[in-house]
């Protein structure tokens, strides 16, 4: 019985690793690193930015305006054809800096 489920639980993870990979490889969704092993997928595919909480390890989609200027002006310095940026911000984010994040207290 436990190996039948145990089965049962690889090949559900087989099959959304193979459909993560064809979502990747269609350009529906993005994939990232984020340090320690962290890979977040993301269905905005546009130029957008994230917010990385270093206490908790939150990672947020940032809601400012993409800068099509940055892109614009990597342009200049690259040989590349870059379609595209993404930036990451660094810090606490606002439950840890109230202090009554569950998962901020978790690390303490
Ligand atoms: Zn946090």
């Amino acid at each position: 019985m436990k190996t039948q489920r145990r089965n049962s639980r690889q090949r559900e993870r087989i099959y959304v690793y193979r459909n993560i990979a064809i979502l990747l490889e269609e350009g529906r969704i993005q994939g990232g690193e984020f340090g320690s092993g962290i890979v977040r997928y993301d269905a905005v595919t546009g130029s957008h930015y994230h917010f990385v909480c270093e206490r908790c390890g939150t990672v947020s989609d940032f809601a400012m305006p993409a800068r099509d200027d940055i892109t614009a002006a990597a342009r200049l310095f690259a040989p590349h054809h870059i379609a595209g940026h993404t930036i990451r911000f660094y810090g606490v984010c606002a439950a840890c800096a109230a202090g009554d994040s569950a998962k901020s207290k978790k690390r303490r």
